[in-house]
């Protein structure tokens, strides 16, 4: 077993992923001074940003948008300079029921949507329009999303509506999750609309929002900083061979692809990965019981996602929601928010959530490229399978945490009881939902927590 230790008299944070949210930390740690080491277990920077080539451009390998309202994102965007390359696109949606795809992108939309009675129609409507308005959240924490949505909407509504949307993300967990997570759905898609009644605004950045992770991790490297590729941390514990305050307090463990391990100190340290698996390679330190119990209690959704290109287009739709059963439940036709530029065809992306023990989470990639393509079949008739130029498909296991009720007190707080060891990863985000604004934003408060405990501890 390899040892490497830190000799700089600066100390050293280890950051654990080089996702979106350790990249931001490690950053902002390097420009206060600070001597980071990002580890990261793939062999590339970006985790769910991360992009491939398509044609003569790039591509993340799960579909993204932004939204005005993501003020982290558009700020640390113009602070790596990309702002400009980012353009702004009205696009329009579609609802997949009862055997046809419905317009569903304004107001408007949701009044002719003819599997609603229009009572429900107009109830639905109305209560989007409150949500958006609600700002005191804490009054919906101990209902289910189900619950109010029924309160609010009628069951019909629910019914035909939003539990297959609900399912389409927390699968079997649907009827659990928390009020506060369809609020905070409505509240943001509302909040993007540029006027009343007119479709929302999304953004998106040309070459990719990978562009951004691979922007952090030059300026990171170019900096002195440290990221470690095909590292993957299995152990956090105390540092045994620290005499004294001046030696790095913890030690990291990490196993390498060749199954050579190593282990790094650092005076500190952010996890950006899953409440779970923070859970089990921090055991060694002893954390106390029922922080323990918050972060094994975290559940994560898996998602399979799709992308395909075309030789021709499926629909004038950006994002199609699926409300029928089928093997995916959003079709997000990408090049019908950015036009097909030099991706060489027109981009689309399958996807769905699900629990790992659902037997599609085993399939192979053949299998699931077969069942989603006779979905496709299904939701586009014109479609066929010799428009395809060609596929992959990306599976992330920690995908989505379920919130559920009563979150804020469920929720493992970004402060461990190890002063010394923050969590900053999409189970630490709420109200808000996961996403690339919030991960950016807990970055910076994860960086600025180490900063304030290096301070206090006199380590700076
Ligand atoms: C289907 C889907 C669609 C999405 N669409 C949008 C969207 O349109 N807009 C939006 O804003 N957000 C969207 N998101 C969310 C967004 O992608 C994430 O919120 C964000 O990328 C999370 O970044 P992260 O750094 O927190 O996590 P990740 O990107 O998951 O990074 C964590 C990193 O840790 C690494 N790692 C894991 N375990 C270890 C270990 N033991 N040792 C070392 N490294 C490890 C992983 O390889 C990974 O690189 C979407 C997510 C999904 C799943």
């Amino acid at each position: 077993m390899n040892s490497v230790s830190t000799t700089e008299n600066r100390p050293t944070v280890c950051i654990i992923g080089a996702g979106i949210t350790g990249l931001t930390a490690a950053r902002q740690l390097m420009l206060k001074g600070m001597r980071v080491l990002v580890l990261e277990s793939a062999l590339n920077s970006g985790g769910m940003l991360s992009a491939f080539s398509v044609g003569a451009d790039r591509l993340e390998h799960i579909y993204h948008h932004i939204f005005t309202t993501d003020k982290d994102t558009l700020s640390l965007m113009t602070e790596l300079n990309l702002e400009k390359d980012l353009h702004w696109y009205s696009v329009r949606d579609a609802l997949f029921a009862g055997g046809r795809n419905y317009p569903f992108s304004t107001p408007l939309d949701l009044m002719r949507f003819s599997e609603l009675p229009f009572l429900q129609r107009l109830k639905t409507g109305l209560t989007v329009l409150k949500a958006s308005r609600l700002r005191d959240w804490r009054s919906l924490e101990q209902m289910t999303a189900a619950e109010w949505l029924i309160e609010n909407c009628g069951l019909k509504a629910y019914e035909k509506l939003w539990a297959p949307l609900l399912r389409a993300k927390f699968d079997l967990d649907a009827d659990e999750v928390s009020a506060v997570w369809i609020w905070n759905k409505f509240k943001l898609r509302g909040s993007s609309r540029a006027s009343h009644g007119q479709s929302e605004k999304l953004g998106y950045l040309a070459g990719s929002f990978g562009r951004i992770t691979d922007e952090l991790t030059s300026q990171i490297i170019a900096g002195g900083g440290q990221i470690l590729y095909g590292y993957t941390a299995m152990g956090l514990s105390h540092n045994n061979n620290a005499q004294d305050k001046s030696q790095a307090k913890y030690k990291i463990s990490c196993i390498l692809e060749d199954c050579s391990s190593v282990d790094f100190s650092a005076d500190s340290v952010i996890s950006t990965i899953s409440t779970r698996q923070f859970a089990n390679l921090s055991i060694s330190l002893n954390l106390q019981e029922d922080y323990r119990e918050k972060l094994l209690s975290v559940r994560y959704k898996a998602n399979i996602c799709m992308v395909i290109r075309l030789r021709k287009s499926l629909s004038q739709y950006y994002w199609n929601t699926i409300c029928d059963n089928l093997p995916f439940v959003v079709a997000v036709e990408h090049t019908n928010m950015t036009g097909t530029g030099d991706y060489g065809g027109h981009i689309v992306y399958l996807s769905r959530y699900l629990d790992i023990a659902d037997p599609v989470w085993t399939q192979s990639d053949g299998e699931i490229f077969q069942s989603f393509i006779s979905g496709l079949e299904h939701v586009y008739p014109d479609f066929s399978v010799n428009d395809i130029i060609d596929w992959r498909l990306r599976r992330s296991r920690y995908a989505q945490p379920v919130i559920f009720r009563d979150y804020s007190n469920r929720k493992p707080d970004m402060n461990t009881p190890e002063e010394g060891v923050k969590l900053a990863g999409m189970a630490q985000i709420y109200p808000e939902d996961r996403g690339i604004n919030y991960a950016i934003k807990l970055g910076k408060e994860s960086a600025q927590a180490v900063e304030n405990y290096l301070e206090v501890n006199k380590l700076i």
